[in-house]
């Protein structure tokens, strides 16, 4: 049997050191990466990939992450992949308000490089069992 491929992660994230610091812990933890910088890169990037999660910043140039969780989850072509937000807001409102989204996951910033690969793998394995 073919060994299965390791997780494809879409990054949103608009800061370039946030983005390569992430997408480096990512793929040393044995992860793809996919990466987009704006809500158009975004959709375009979906276009033609199925990331397995999304890993989705708050703060974005010119629009909240949540608007773009929004969209994804009114489409049943991109509804059922998994979203994990990622925010230095890491007050409860936001975190209600990420739920209320039906984002699948919370991690406050700076991300902590030792357990970010096994909360991605909890929501992966949950998402799975569901
Ligand atoms: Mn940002």
């Amino acid at each position: 049997m073919a060994k299965k491929k390791s997780p494809l992660i879409l990054v949103v994230e608009d800061n370039p050191n946030h983005m390569r610091l992430t997408c480096d812990l990512l793929k040393a933890k044995g992860f793809r990466c996919l990466q987009a910088n704006s809500c158009e890169s975004v959709f375009e990037t979906l276009a033609g990939n199925r990331p397995d999660l999304i890993l989705m910043d708050i703060s974005l140039k010119g629009i909240n992450g949540l608007t773009i969780v929004a969209r994804l989850k009114s489409d049943p072509s991109t509804r059922e992949i998994p979203v994990v937000i990622v925010s230095a807001h890491a007050m409860q409102q936001d975190r209600e308000n990420a739920k209320e989204a039906q984002c699948d996951g919370f991690i406050a910033k700076p991300i902590n490089t030792r357990t970010l690969a096994g909360q991605i793998m909890q929501v992966l394995n949950n998402k799975k069992g569901s």
